[in-house]
């Protein structure tokens, strides 16, 4: 049985605050009018704020989940002519190389594992490409790209630069014009911490005049540029998660993003700091704020702590598919976390492994 009071600590959906929930409570708005377009206006520019977005720079609003956003930007972004570089370290990265090759984009896959790419010389091996698509946070196995050197990377070689920040938008840093960023693709569930369904991709002027025709009616980004100027979409946009998306903005924008980013790393310190206690090793050297990846030391499998945490503690933990099941699980530090929200994992941890601290 789903409760929906468990303690939630997965990467996506995550904990939400109080007042994005209240905004759920309420009756749907109709949305072709004026208050809807100045409250969509006002969250693409709060955005691309956020986001350190070149002048000139869009959103494209989608109702749509994070996967939709990322066909949606190589279906506009990439065509039959172009040779995309795709960082492969995980599921999300093969989520990109099974989307480019659905629309016959021609895909060098780098695939990797363990390392975070701060030395990008490995890449040249794949000359005449003209894209680079990456996740900056590889949720699978909690590995956060070292998005500084991909970007100098992409500005030296001309690569049209497409990034996933879906996991480790507002949650640790990400600038699209110091990191020469053309696509971002953020979505609704995870740092951002309001419900499913709402993705967007900002997009510099140098993807804006990429975008070509493509054989898509529903994602077809010309259209939500155009609607978009009077803050509209050409279809019925996910209204209340834009109206959450509006208050979330908002209380970022009096909060600051540093606040947001320092909670986000101070509640992953404080749960990390207790790990050395449990049978548990952090599986990935270049973690982000946004979330732990831990890999049992007593040969344990992964997938048996997620089941006793579920079964027994009422606690929700994200457990590893495939070849990962047994080796790894992970723990989110995205949305609403306390440090108290957090003791009742480190307390259900320590009891699990007899730990008394
Ligand atoms: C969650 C996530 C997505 C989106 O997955 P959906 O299930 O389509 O919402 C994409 N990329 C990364 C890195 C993610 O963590």
């Amino acid at each position: 049985m789903i409760n929906p009071e468990s303690y939630i600590f997965t990467p996506g959906p995550v904990k939400m605050p109080p007042y994005i929930m209240e905004i759920g409570a309420r009756q749907t708005p109709y949305f072709r009018n004026e208050f809807f377009s100045n409250t969509l206006l006002e969250c693409e520019k709060l955005l691309l704020d956020l986001a350190s977005a070149p002048i000139g720079s869009r959103v494209a609003f989608l109702t749509a989940s994070g996967t939709g956003a990322m066909e949606a930007a190589v279906m506009n972004l990439l065509s039959t002519n172009d040779k995309a570089i795709v960082i492969n370290g995980g599921g999300f990265g093969q989520r990109f190389v099974d989307i480019c090759k659905c629309h016959d984009v021609a895909v060098h896959e780098h695939k990797i594992d363990g390392k975070n790419l701060a030395d990008t010389s490995p890449l040249d091996a794949y000359a005449g490409s003209t894209a680079l698509l990456v996740n900056a946070h590889e949720t699978t196995k909690g590995i956060l790209y070292d998005m500084d050197a991909i970007g100098n990377y992409c500005r030296e070689n001309k690569l049209l630069h497409i990034v996933d920040a879906i996991s480790m938008f507002v949650t640790d840093d990400i600038n699209m014009r110091n990191q020469h960023i053309d696509a971002l693709i953020i979505s609704s569930h995870k740092g951002l911490a309001l419900p499913p369904g709402l993705s967007m991709v900002l997009l510099s002027p140098r993807a804006i005049d990429r975008i070509g025709h493509t054989k898509s009616l529903y994602f077809n980004f010309s259209n939500y540029l155009e609607d978009g100027l009077r803050g509209q979409t050409p279809f019925t946009p996910a209204v209340t998660i834009l109206l959450q998306l509006h208050a979330r903005l908002k209380q970022i924008e009096r909060d600051t993003l540093q606040h947001e980013i320092d909670k986000a790393k101070c509640i992953a310190d404080y749960f990390r700091k207790h790990v050395s206690a449990w049978p548990l090793g952090l599986y990935s050297r270049f973690m982000p704020n946004a979330m732990t990846a831990l890999t049992p030391t007593n040969g344990e499998s992964a997938s048996n702590i997620v089941k006793h945490l579920a079964d027994r503690c009422n606690i929700v933990v994200a457990p590893n598919g495939g070849a990962l099941q047994d080796i790894v699980f992970r723990v989110s530090h995205m949305g609403d976390m306390t440090t108290n929200y957090v003791d009742v994992l480190i307390d259900a941890l320590d009891h699990y492994y007899g730990v008394t601290r």
